[in-house]
């Protein structure tokens, strides 16, 4: 069957008594046992619920994994990758991490004796001298990058990671797993914050881990289940309506960007647009080796206040957050406070919604008119 068809069916409880199409939503907490006492599918809400298996064995399938774990969002479930490594292991991330992944590492991980090595994942043979340097217990990717849109060759680092004993985990929140699977790459964990193009209405927070990796699947579902960071009912039941519809939506928004991409590439107020669809782009074969599609996200460095451009938009909406059926821009030097930013003070991030890509092209082009003003 097709991704397509999946995402639309995969994962449904039907309800035999009313004959429901939509699935029902379960709030219910806890769950009768049998007579004998043994328990039936489900026991506590904490443990597992119907909602939340639904959206678990949904993205499972669309990833092309096993097991998939979901976690009240993004950051609690890099947080419970995080806590399956031992007591002072070393991690090597990209130089431009997520950048809460990098805060969430340096104040909660780093005080228990776990280091963080960043580095530039677009090179492979600088990831390879860090793991043979270091001896990383996890390696973490993230293509593409956030916000700096770099490509790593996800396979090539998965067998120099495992020819060295590390777990590889990649985040695909930005491509999903319409346009890269990361599992078929060879790559040990996927993340995604559901958040974003999963969820796609900007309406509900949550994360999810998927694995192929039986061992790590214990761990991750001893976190889950004692750790706590579990999302409820109606969000679970959110993220998995969001699938049924997210690859009409990822197959719109992609559209534009191109469209976008090479309207503001021959910009006079654009000094660089950061887009892997482009052959400008340094790492634009492994994108396509390794991508169906290049994505709906880009930075663009302007040629003067970007700030002012952000804030001459009448369609994009000025604000952090991505992945949803409504453009925004952002500032990202300014939201990524601390000492870890990478982001240089003319770049805007942009994510590319459902509106027609004239109107967006149009409203870009009258913002970016304001930039020296
Ligand atoms: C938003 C985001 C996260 C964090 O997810 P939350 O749901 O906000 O906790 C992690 N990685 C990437 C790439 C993101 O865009």
């Amino acid at each position: 069957m097709n991704i397509e068809t999946l995402a639309v069916h995969a994962g449904d409880i039907h309800d035999d008594q009313f004959g429901t199409v939509a699935q029902p939503i379960y709030p219910s907490t806890t769950f009768s046992r049998n007579n004998d006492g043994s328990f039936r599918e489900h026991l506590y809400s904490r443990y597992s619920a119907p909602n939340r298996s639904s959206f678990e064995q949904a993205i499972a399938l669309l990833e092309s994994g096993k097991e998939a774990f979901a976690f009240s969002s993004g950051l609690s479930s890099a947080m419970a990758i995080l806590q399956t490594l031992p007591y002072g292991s070393a991690v090597l991330f990209p130089d431009d991490v997520y950048h809460g992944v990098t805060v969430q590492f340096s104040e909660i991980f780093a005080p228990h004796g776990m280091k963080s090595i960043r580095i530039d994942f677009s090179d492979t043979a600088i990831v390879e001298e860090a793991i043979n340097k270091y001896k990383p217990a996890l390696v973490w990717m993230e293509s593409p990058s956030n916000p700096l849109l770099k490509i790593t060759d996800i396979e090539s680092v998965c067998l120099i990671a495992k020819a060295n004993g590390a777990i590889t985990l990649c985040d695909n929140t930005w491509a999903t797993p319409l346009l890269q699977r990361p599992l078929e790459l060879n790559c040990d964990v996927v993340l995604h914050s559901a958040t974003k193009y999963i969820g796609g209405h900007s309406d509900m927070l949550m994360g999810v881990l998927v694995t192929n990796d039986l061992i790590l699947a214990e761990k991750l579902r001893a976190i889950q289940r004692v750790g706590g960071a579990v999302p409820g009912a109606f969000d679970c039941w959110l993220a998995h309506r969001g699938i049924k519809s997210l690859a009409v939506r990822v197959r719109s928004q992609c559209e534009s960007a191109m469209i976008i991409a090479k309207f503001l590439e021959s910009h006079p107020a654009i000094e660089k647009v950061l887009y892997p669809g482009l052959t400008s782009h340094p790492q634009c074969s492994i994108a396509q080796k390794q991508m169906k599609h290049p994505g709906a996200m880009m930075s663009i460095l302007v040629k003067g206040n970007a700030m002012n451009v952000a804030n001459s938009t009448k369609i994009f909406t000025h604000a952090t957050s991505l992945g949803g059926v409504e453009s925004l821009i952002e500032h990202r030097a300014s939201v990524e406070t601390g000492t870890h930013s990478v982001s240089p003070e003319n770049l805007l991030r942009l994510s590319i919604g459902l509106e027609h890509p004239d109107d967006l092209c149009e409203d870009l082009d009258q913002a970016l008119s304001a930039i020296n003003t």
